[in-house]
């Protein structure tokens, strides 16, 4: 009666509620769904029984993974505040809870739920493009390489800016900003993972692309880079170009090595005169492409 009546509570208040009987189910349903951000128990439940769903629910959530836990019990259950919040709860509501009390505690859990979600977004983004920084980048690469297989490849581009310390040098560094961020702009365009890797060096993860397909993204990229950008009304519009190196999963590769061969083919298309595309081929030799 408690679960109809609070889940048509929060329903009304515009929250998605999933209902559960078994704590067990419910606990497997917060594993499995990373969209789930509040649970709300009570002690009395089964097979778990209330604490130990408490325990085992503030195991599944990480600094990556906010959960509120609330929990309620009536005053017959009578477990001490500190045992329950001891179990990983983070609020404790008398059963059945009164509505505007629920409400008031779902809003100050939201508070603190927002303010995780904008935390781990800031750290995962670089500051300066928005993009995605390094550290969250490698993490989505082993993700993406876990999933790679023969018939569902992975590509990755290293772009690195052409002679960016000259554009420093000559039209100062705010404008080396602009082009930094103009090149991610590009990059977020282009589909795919995107991270800037540190300074003007990016990376760009295509998950079912294939090195011929690849190739054809990164060329698209390096042209879109050489177009002219407009620097305002005084001054000419500022010209640059970049490399990409390309590399292509297989069996047994992992971000580092993906990295290392693109970084390799970076290097053959800077030696080979920047403005170009180079990839890594199965000998390993890096050969630059039209
Ligand atoms: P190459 O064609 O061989 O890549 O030469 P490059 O000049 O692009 O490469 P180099 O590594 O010599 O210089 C990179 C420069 O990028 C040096 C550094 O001062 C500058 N840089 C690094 N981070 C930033 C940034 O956030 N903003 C700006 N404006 N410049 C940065
Ligand atoms: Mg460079
Ligand atoms: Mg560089």
């Amino acid at each position: 009666m408690v679960r109809k009546t609070v889940s048509r509570m929060l329903a009304e208040a515009g929250h998605t509620v999933v209902p559960f009987e078994d704590s067990a189910a419910a606990l497997a349903h917060v594993g499995a769904d990373p969209s789930v951000t509040c649970v709300l128990t009570s002690l009395e439940v089964a097979p778990l029984d209330g604490l130990e769903l408490c325990w085992a629910l503030r195991a599944l959530a990480d600094d990556r993974r906010p959960l509120t836990i609330l929990v309620m019990s009536s005053a017959r259950e009578n477990r001490p505040l500190d045992e329950v919040l001891d179990s990983g709860a983070d609020d404790f509501l008398t059963k059945p809870p009164a509505t505007q009390e629920l409400h008031a505690r779902l809003r100050s859990a939201e508070r603190v739920l927002r303010l995780q979600q904008e935390l781990i977004r800031q750290a995962d983004t670089d500051h300066l493009t928005q993009l995605l920084n390094r550290r969250a980048l490698m993490r989505q690469g082993h993700r993406a390489v876990e999933q790679a297989s023969a018939v569902d490849p992975l590509a990755v581009l290293l772009i690195d800016i052409d002679h960016f310390k000259s554009i420093n040098d000559s039209h100062g560094h705010d404008v080396g900003d602009v082009v930094i961020r103009h090149v991610a702009h590009i990059l977020r365009e282009a589909g795919g993972i995107a991270g800037r890797l540190g300074g003007e060096e990016f990376a760009l993860l295509l998950q079912g692309h294939c090195l011929g397909g690849a190739a054809v993204v990164a060329h698209r990229i390096r042209r879109r880079c050489a177009l002219p950008i407009p620097l305002g009304q005084n001054n000419a519009p500022l010209r640059f170009t970049v490399s990409v190196g390309l590399s292509e999963w297989s069996d047994g590769a992992s971000v580092d090595t993906l990295l290392k061969e693109a970084d390799l083919a970076l290097y053959a298309a800077k030696q080979g005169g920047r403005n170009r595309v180079a990839v890594i081929s199965a000998s390993l030799q890096p050969e630059l492409i039209d």
